[in-house]
């Protein structure tokens, strides 16, 4: 066999195989779902939605959302409407600074284990509150506010080396403190479970206020080890 044949026979085998790995990856389908709606929500073609009787009707039944989203409580941030979704289709779980510890992790993990969304979505925003009034806290904060801003610190003290201008710290500290989410997520034995058995995949994003967009994070290391078990997998 020529050297050129093999090459295009290899090329050939990557391109196979990378389809397969995209296409039963879990969650890609609700991720591709998420990515259109936003598209539509962006530019001002949001469908129709049933919400009618019918409808409700039919929820009365049970429920069977396509993703479970982890979001900040803030107002501009609804899952529902920036992903263009109806009544039934998000299983949403929201907190200020979108921020885990056990009652929401408990939410999380009744939605993807539960109601067997094939993936989940830590969503943090562009200008988050939270996270600028963590930014600004002095000391320790007291409180129940205090409690959340104490878990978005240590992604304050992250951009803070990053960065010294303020508004780069903060969308710095937007995405780190997303990454700190996730691997608390991780920490939940049903979520690992559930993502090495290939049954979920969790990612992170940031919402942007002004565009109505959302972007992918890197999660870094945590994030390649999931795919790289996919990948096994898929192999
Ligand atoms: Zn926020």
């Amino acid at each position: 066999m020529s050297k050129k044949r093999a090459l295009v026979i290899v090329a050939f085998l990557i391109a196979v195989v990378g389809i397969v790995y995209a296409g039963n990856e879990a969650g890609q389908g609700s991720l591709m779902k998420l990515i259109e709606g936003n598209k539509r929500f962006m530019y001002g073609e949001m469908t129709k939605k049933d919400i009618g009787e019918s409808r409700r009707q039919d929820l009365t039944k049970g429920q069977n959302p396509f993703v479970t989203v982890l979001s900040c409580a803030d107002s501009r941030v609804a899952p529902e409407i920036i992903f263009d979704q109806g009544l039934g289709d998000i299983f949403v779980v929201r907190v200020a600074g979108n921020v885990v510890e056990p009652t929401t992790l408990g939410s999380i993990e009744y939605g993807v284990e539960h109601l067997h969304t094939p993936l989940l979505v830590i969503l943090g925003h562009e200008s988050c509150g939270a996270v600028k009034a963590a930014m600004d806290a002095k000391g320790s904060p007291g409180g129940n506010i205090g409690a959340i801003l104490k878990k978005i610190m240590p992604a304050v003290s992250t951009a803070k080396k990053a960065s010294k201008d303020p508004g780069a710290t903060l969308n710095i500290a937007v995405q780190e403190n997303v990454k700190n989410t996730y691997k608390d997520v991780m920490k939940s034995k049903i979520v690992r479970e559930l993502v090495h058995e290939g049954k979920l995949k969790v990612i992170g994003a940031e919402y942007y206020l002004g565009t109505g967009r959302f972007e992918l994070i890197d999660l870094g290391s945590h994030d390649e080890k999931q795919k790289a078990h996919h990948l096994k997998k898929a192999a």
